[in-house]
């Protein structure tokens, strides 16, 4: 995994699916003495002496406080930007990522101690105000410090935007150990996505012809077994276990880069928590920790594919099927009534980059069935077995149950039909919805 990393980290490459890859992070470092990887790394390649550390009151007492006074010793001209913490007051929202990419615009770098919400408000900032930064991750609980998109939310609809990923992403291996349980749960609900979102990603390929390339996949076809044999010496703590999950989920990370989208660590699972935590906040509701979520979703996805594998259908449904996605209207004023106001517009601009009028789905549609067996070989070839996926989870004591996660039936059952809504790309949830057995789906899982 580590050498995986190292012989990608800062190359530029051409690649045999015809694309040039360029992986901008230079070093991802997980152990002893992180302060003084940090410094190392700034003096040998940040450009000048101004740096923002950008912290949470929780992270700041972490790690933000030691790190801004160890640059400011070593000369550095620092300013802490703090923000409050918990999930409730700060929130990974573009308009506050904006706000902070404008007063981030008069320094030469910044650095974001922090997790999730912290990193991809950064990220997006330092984009906008055209500097560098260093991640300075506090937990294991995503996969996203060295990805090129931040997850921020723009009219109460999640949003994936393109961002530039970190100089560096580093860690001190005993503020990973100690971070919060519920994170540690999370990095590795998050990391187990990989299993399903791979398939989804060669599906849509073969069936809406997009680009891909293997090399993710590959990156990642390891890992899964670190995941399955470690979840419950991760979260028992153990160093090598955590600085294994965070290798791992920073490979997931830099194979987006790769990808040059969120295809290769984000599918119809990811939807599905993107469609709760956009429910949950509409409602003035706490969302749930992303990697928690994804867990559950990724278990879900896994049935999903599980049934469709059990399915045996062939050209002779294509009129029932015509008939399904032709009475299914997919109207304005439909959006209007499932999102809202605030956010139906949004949503229904994103579902139309992936719609198709029904002349034209028909074609789409003839092309599934014609191929269904070769469909079903590409999943039954790289799915890992749900109950595998639920195992680990428990291993970790970690939810795998929406019911765990303060979600009722109803919002659970709205999720797993419409979350395909909320992206353009193609995933299961699409393909559960062209064959037609979303609906019975949902229904077997509430
Ligand atoms: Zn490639
Ligand atoms: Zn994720």
């Amino acid at each position: 995994m580590k050498d995986t990393l190292k012989e990608l980290l800062g190359k530029e490459w051409k690649c045999g699916c015809g694309r040039t890859h360029r992986v901008p992070t230079k070093e991802i470092y997980c152990g002893a003495n992180a302060k003084e990887r940090l410094l190392r790394f700034i003096f040998a390649e940040m450009p000048g002496p101004d740096v923002a550390v950008v912290a949470d009151t929780n992270t700041f007492a972490v790690a933000g406080q030691a790190v801004g006074e160890c640059l400011a010793e070593n000369g550095l001209n620092v300013k802490v930007r703090l923000f409050p913490a918990g999930r409730k007051k700060l929130k990974a929202e573009k308009e506050l990522a904006e706000k902070l990419g404008s007063e981030l615009k008069d320094f030469h770098f910044a650095v974001a101690c922090g997790s999730g919400t912290i990193n991809d408000l950064v990220k997006y900032a330092a984009t906008i105000a055209k500097i560098p930064y260093i991640s300075y991750p506090t937990a294991p609980s995503m996969n996203g410090y060295p990805s090129p998109i931040a997850a921020l939310s723009y009219k109460g609809t999640k949003k994936t935007l393109a961002a530039i990923p970190p100089a560096a992403v580093i860690a001190d291996l005993d503020i990973l150990r100690n971070a919060p349980e519920d994170m540690i749960q999370a990095g590795i609900g998050d990391g187990i996505s990989k299993s399903v979102c791979n398939i989804d990603w060669a599906v849509s390929r073969f069936i809406k012809k997009e680009y891909f390339c293997p090399l993710p996949g590959k990156m990642m076809a390891g890992v899964m077994g670190f995941y399955t044999g470690n979840a419950k010496k991760a979260a028992g703590r153990d160093p090598a276990a955590i600085k294994g999950l965070f290798e791992a989920l920073n490979l997931a990370g830099v194979s987006m880069v790769i990808a040059g989208s969120s295809a290769p660590a984000s599918g119809g699972e990811h939807l599905i928590s993107h469609f709760l935590d956009m429910s949950n906040s509409s409602k003035g509701k706490d969302m749930n920790l992303h990697g928690r979520q994804v867990g559950v979703t990724t278990v879900l996805s896994a049935k999903l594919y599980e049934k469709l594998l059990k399915l045996d259908t062939d050209l002779r449904r294509l009129p029932q099927l015509k008939k399904h996605y032709a009475g299914d209207r997919q109207t304005k004023k439909e959006f209007m009534s499932r999102y809202g106001k605030k956010m139906a517009g949004e949503v229904y601009r994103e579902f139309m980059t992936k719609y198709l009028p029904p002349d034209k789905k028909e074609k789409e549609l003839l092309f599934i069935l014609k191929n269904w067996g070769k469909i079903k070989d590409m999943i039954r070839k790289n799915l890992v077995p749900s109950k595998v996926l639920e195992k680990t989870l428990r291993r970790s004591g970690a939810p795998v149950s929406f019911t765990k996660l303060a979600i009722t039936r109803a919002v659970f059952r709205s999720a797993i039909l419409h979350a395909r809504e909320i992206r353009g790309r193609y995933t299961v949830l699409d393909l559960a919805y062209d064959v037609d057995i979303l609906e019975s789906f949902a229904n077997d899982v509430v």
